[in-house]
């Protein structure tokens, strides 16, 4: 005959995973079945998690974790399952029942003390966790800071001596804007990876196009860098590399301007890579880089770089009724998508790490939004009765269609005209951008 204490121990070990991290107090995090989050007990970030598919649970900080939901209770709780007392305690909590009678059970003096163990616990990680936050805000209010002194520290490109800013443009066939929103700087350091101290390393210095970012309230929260060298035609742009992960750990030395090229063999070995020679500084998101006129116009145009917005505006002579601005990338014009709306792409595949191709998924056409907190995208604000986005021809056509309807569709008001432009690209992207429905539907393609 099984006594009433063996018979709950029995049923508690019967608790899965997923009804007990309810129980607990657990957090659900994950979209799907992994929920990481900061150990209850041991702290740092993410260094907790558990599975409600594979019934697992794992503290790596604490090195431990499994598949009973008992052990689990007993990490989070401190209580120690070698003693009877302890064991039963994590049954209870796993059940969210008392122990029944004639089970052993902490004394009051030992429960009072564990749970003052796990206050000063919790106390100490909040600690360290607003610590921590203090410490990202105070990088990125020294990283604005640094954007603000760039932009501030740079001539207005229009005017200044340097004619680099002004030749540039006009190489990519961009007109100059009257305004003196963009800003040339004489010898911008270019920095990537670190020295033999460990020291951010600068590899290149010379002349670069700076552009503000703003805010809605006009405040430059970051800043756009485009490094030029008047010698390297066709995109007049200095030709860089960086020194990769995998370079260091084959021992290779850093990569300076002025040095030679690295082997073809070492690129297709991705000892080392190509660098891009524009770079953001500060924040981004919420803000844009306005280009010419005044924000405070009626209609606004715009695209994701610098070079396209100016290229359309010198085609339009520089309309005196439109602000032009670049939003700096897609994400930042066109918002998070809804989860939803993703789509596979129908030609794109990529190997999974079964090997197995699968279809690139695309974000969707739909935008996700979100309360409270900072914007997810540039901010239009209600004045603005046109806004005009310019799609990138360049860029990978199906993810650019995409974003581009969504940027439509997340900026929408009503009694706004909000029409995208794009380089032509064949019936299909046309539909796409048409918002036709039926355009999204690669089902049929993605099975063959
Ligand atoms: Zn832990």
């Amino acid at each position: 005959m099984t006594t009433p204490v063996e018979e709950f121990i029995e049923e508690a070990r019967a608790v899965t995973i997923d009804e007990a991290a309810e129980r607990l107090g657990l957090k659900f995090t994950g979209r799907r079945h992994e929920h990481p989050q900061p150990c209850p007990v041991c702290s740092g970030r993410d260094t907790f998690s558990f599975n409600t598919e594979k019934n697992k649970w794992n503290c790596r900080h604490g090195g431990v974790g499994g598949q009973d939901a008992i052990g689990m209770a007993a990490h989070i709780l401190e209580l120690d399952v070698r003693r009877r007392a302890g064991f039963l305690e994590a049954c209870s909590a796993v059940l969210g029942r008392d122990i029944p009678a004639g089970g052993e059970r902490e004394t009051d003096e030992e429960r009072a003390a564990r749970h003052a163990r796990l206050e000063e616990l919790r106390m100490r990680h909040y600690q360290e966790m607003a610590e921590r936050e203090a410490g990202q805000n105070a990088f990125r209010d020294r990283e604005r800071q640094k954007a603000q002194g760039i932009v501030r520290h740079a001539a207005a490109l229009r005017t200044s001596a340097m004619c680099e800013g002004r030749f540039y443009l006009q190489q990519r066939g961009c007109g100059v804007p009257d305004d003196e929103w963009l800003r040339i700087a004489p010898d911008l350091p270019y920095w990537h990876g670190t020295d033999d101290r460990g020291q951010p390393l600068e590899i290149y210095s010379g002349a670069a196009m700076v552009a503000p970012f703003i805010d809605p309230a006009g405040q430059v929260i970051g800043c756009h860098i485009t490094w030029i060298d008047l010698k390297a035609a066709p995109k007049f742009r200095p030709v860089l590399f960086g020194l990769t992960r995998k370079g260091v750990e084959a021992g290779r030395a850093p990569w300076r301007a002025g040095d030679r090229w690295p082997s073809r063999d070492d690129l297709d070995a991705e000892l080392y890579e190509p660098l891009a020679t524009k770079k953001m500084r500060g924040t981004k998101k919420g803000g844009l880089i306005p280009l010419a006129g005044a924000p405070s116009a009626r209609r606004w145009l715009g695209a994701e770089g610098i070079e396209n917005t100016l290229a359309f505006a010198r085609w339009e002579d520089f309309r005196p009724d439109t602000f032009y601005f670049a939003a700096g990338d897609l994400g930042n014009m066109a918002g998070p998508a809804d989860p939803s709306s993703r789509r596979a792409h129908p030609t794109l595949r990529k190997k999974d790490k079964n090997g197995r191709e699968r279809a690139v998924m695309v974000p969707g056409p739909v935008p996700l939004f979100r309360d409270g907190g900072e914007p997810d995208a540039m901010v239009v604000p209600d004045h603005v009765d046109e806004l005009v986005l310019i799609g990138d021809g360049d860029s990978e056509p199906v993810m650019t269609a995409s974003a581009m309807v969504r940027a439509k569709a997340r900026h929408a008001r009503p009694g706004r005209l909000v029409p995208i432009i794009m380089p032509r690209r064949g019936t299909d992207f046309a539909a796409m951008l048409a918002g036709h429905p039926s355009a999204f539907s690669y089902d049929d393609e993605v099975k063959a």
